[in-house]
């Protein structure tokens, strides 16, 4: 290389190279062994001064025959260059400072570890710390963990929150304890439009009107096969729905064009389930936003069901509407991740006529309209057209899934009403996501506690 070629390069590495902005009246300055040739102290406190970390062992050049580089002496070619590198080096920290103290950390990584024989050659054997300069004991956590076991019973009262208390029973008892008996809420973040909620409640204000019979609505299927033009027959009824039931809020701040673009998203949604039920087997909607009142295990419930159908067999469909991700699945036992239409079924039609045919959510996704849940006989009473794969022919409803269910939330409600709040979420940490406790249940702190490891102990420093 020539000279000129080789000053360009290091004036290039130079500008490429980050280092650390000089101190102006710092009274101490951290340094790497290497960075600090040239410097002068008052003292210098040597650390990580053990065996295995100094003479510091580096990697060959990977592409040079090692051979090569140990005649040549290049770095870490061979622990005799690394000896008289590190050597050299703690010789001239000597001479930078009139006190030099070098120390190591007795344990590393939970092994013994022990002094740099370099520097017992230039500075003695190992001594310990002197009394003052050994840091204080770590002092106990301010927060401990500990199993708590209080139950605290909960006073016979109608508790908010309908089959919901139940779902996070079963999710993780402190989430119902804290939501149910707390009255503690995640915050919500501000919307500009309407909330999810609030489009959800609209769309279940829609249906229930189409389904509310004489004047307006409609009761069974053989009147949704006579209408001649869905499209209008829907128009009508969102129409009516978000003049009566639009919230101020979004009516007041919105823009009129974004109200109008809902009610449009409204009517197509809605158009196409009603399609979607033309297809279906002869039923009657028997209610619709029913309200009704439970004791589950003594505990009182407040419960409103989207709507309950008779099949054509005389037994009762329960549905609930979701425009989201809904899964039968989540009724699986132990410990469901939802209880809602099980609890609907099994404790809130008891003074209806005819027995349980099935459960069913109701899923209005553009494109993808269809049931997804448990029916007793599905191809004769909900559908002619399902195909033999399909979840709702395969998972048939039984009376012994309902007994189940009926099991568990009755186990539940006794839970919640003996006061049991373990925070033990269902399957951490998709539980956990949306529920919005974390400050107060302090799940984080468990989880992180249970995963650290207590390396600590083996820092104690000693000094040479
Ligand atoms: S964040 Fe998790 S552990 Fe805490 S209350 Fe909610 S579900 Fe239970």
């Amino acid at each position: 290389m020539a000279w000129s070629d080789f000053l360009d390069a290091l004036n290039r590495a130079l500008d490429e190279t980050l280092f650390a902005p000089e101190s102006q009246d710092a009274p101490i300055l951290i340094a790497g062994p290497a960075e600090s040739a040239g410097l002068t102290a008052d003292a210098i406190w040597f650390l990580g001064a053990s065996e295995n970390a100094w003479p510091a062992a580096g990697a060959t050049h990977p592409l040079i025959p090692i051979a090569v580089q140990r005649e040549a002496g290049m770095p870490h070619a061979s622990p005799k260059l690394d000896w008289d590198l590190a050597n050299a080096m703690t010789r001239r920290v000597l001479a930078s400072a009139p006190e030099i103290h070098f120390s190591y950390a007795r344990q590393s990584e939970g092994v013994e570890a022990r002094p740099s024989r370099l520097v017992v050659q230039v500075a003695g054997l190992a001594q310990p710390l002197p009394a003052d300069l050994t840091p204080p004991a770590i002092p106990d956590p301010l927060a401990v963990a500990f199993d708590d076991a209080t139950q605290l019973p909960y006073p016979l009262r109608e508790v908010s929150g309908g089959a919901t208390v139940l779902t996070t029973q079963s999710r993780c008892a402190f989430q119902a304890f804290a939501t149910a008996r707390l009255d503690a809420k995640k915050w919500d973040a501000a919307e500009a439009g309407l909330t999810a909620l609030e489009r959800g409640q609209l769309l279940h204000d829609v249906l229930h009107s189409v389904w509310a019979g004489a004047p307006n609505g409609i009761r069974t299927n053989a009147e949704l096969v006579t209408i001649t033009d869905l499209v209008e027959f829907v128009e009508g009824h969102v129409r009516r729905v978000l003049h009566d039931k639009m919230p101020a809020r979004a009516r007041e701040q919105m823009p009129e064009r974004y109200l109008e673009l809902e009610g449009e998203r409204l009517v197509v949604l809605i158009t196409e389930w009603l399609r979607f039920e033309q297809g279906r087997l002869p039923f009657t909607v028997l209610e619709t936003e029913k309200k009704t009142d439970v004791s589950i295990a003594s505990l009182p419930l407040h419960l409103r069901l989207d709507r309950v159908d008779r099949l054509n067999d005389g037994s009762l469909l329960v549905i609930d509407y979701k425009t989201g991700d809904a899964k039968a699945k989540s009724w699986d036992l132990p410990r469901p991740d939802d209880v809602q239409l099980p609890l609907y079924a099994g404790f809130a039609l008891e003074h209806e006529e005819g027995e349980v045919g099935g459960l069913v959510f109701a899923k209005l996704r553009a494109g993808e309209n269809c049931f997804e849940g448990r029916v007793k006989a599905a191809k004769q009473t909900l559908k002619a057209g399902l195909s033999g794969n399909s979840n709702l022919v395969r998972k048939p409803l039984t009376q012994q899934d309902m007994a189940a269910w009926r099991n568990e939330i009755n186990s539940l409600a006794k839970a919640f009403l003996d006061g049991r709040a373990d925070v033990n979420p269902r399957e951490y940490p998709e539980t956990c996501k949306n529920c919005g406790l974390q400050a107060l249940c302090r799940i984080q702190e468990i989880q992180d506690g249970a995963g650290a490891s207590d390396d600590s102990e083996g820092e104690e420093a000693a000094g040479e």
